[in-house]
């Protein structure tokens, strides 16, 4: 890459600007130098992202932003796989039901949907099924329950985008579950710690939210939440449109800023012990 290309993707990615599609030349450079290493929890790799980035310059990506882990969905799956392909040691793949970003809204009442995950899952191996978006009395649906009795059967985590009506649902169903509650659903501190009071098998990420820290200052209730539950939070970007990848460097690195004002064994658990904890044990080998 040129200087002034260079520059100007560093501008931009600084700058928090969508790019369009212009990915080419982009690299490894625009990434400062990891320090803390960071599981990014909520990535997606879909055939738009795949098209936008190949395989190799993703991984190179993914490196340079110094991240030690990333769980990554994708729609349809082909992305995930091709990632996990690319790169064993970092990619931790979960299956979400969409074949196509289209499937967002409308999954829970498609019957394509079951065939679809049943025929992913005799073929690969997943850590979870998610991400995947489900509210309220949705979550009792008959394809959504058949969802998790295919994740139940394997003990994979579900990863929900949900309301907590939806959360509570899924536990219902599946007492034993492990869910990963995708953007701490949105919800206030005092609204998140009434539900892992609740849910001893509830892990939050803090994808594609920023109320919890300002630079690097932490916000003194969501410090209260992660002291008294630093077991069950870890961070991720959310790359839910293709341009999002040019975020995963900056999201670590204003991960790192937060974090790194936090006592050593709690910011560890935040940046990455949590989601390795939660989404390694089972990882394929
Ligand atoms: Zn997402």
């Amino acid at each position: 890459m040129n200087p002034s290309r260079r520059r100007a993707c560093l501008q931009l990615a600084a700058s928090g600007a969508a790019l369009g599609s212009s990915f080419s030349g982009w690299s490894a450079a625009s990434a400062a130098s990891p320090t803390l290493p960071v599981f990014d929890a909520h990535v997606h790799y879909s055939h738009d992202a795949v098209a936008l980035v190949p395989p190799a310059q993703a991984v190179e990506i993914l490196r340079a932003a110094g991240l030690k882990g990333v769980l990554v969905s994708s729609s349809d799956d082909d992305g995930t796989q091709k990632l996990l392909a690319a790169a064993p040691d970092l990619i931790v793949p979960e299956l979400r039901p969409y074949r196509t970003r289209a499937d967002t809204s409308g999954w829970t009442r498609d019957e394509g949907i079951v065939p679809y995950l049943e025929a992913r899952l005799a073929k690969y191996r997943y850590v979870g099924i998610g991400e995947f978006h489900l509210y309220g009395a949705d979550a009792d649906l008959p394809i959504p329950r058949r969802m998790v009795a295919l994740a139940r059967e394997r003990q994979y985590v579900l990863h929900a985008h949900s309301d907590i009506e939806a959360v509570n649902r899924l536990f219902a169903q599946w007492p034993e579950a492990r869910v990963l509650w995708a953007h701490s659903g949105f919800e206030s501190p005092d609204r998140i710690r009434e539900l892992l009071r609740r849910h001893p098998r509830l892990w939050c990420d803090l994808a594609y939210r920023s109320e919890h820290a300002q630079g690097p200052r932490v916000d003194p209730a969501w410090r209260a939440l992660f002291d008294e539950f630093a077991d069950r939070f870890m961070v991720g970007t959310d790359t839910f449109t293709p341009e999002r990848w040019h975020y995963i460097g900056p999201h670590a690195r204003s991960a790192r800023e937060w974090i790194a004002t936090l006592p050593p064994p709690l910011a560890e658990k935040l940046a990455w012990r949590n989601a390795e904890a939660l989404l390694r044990a089972q990882a394929p080998r």
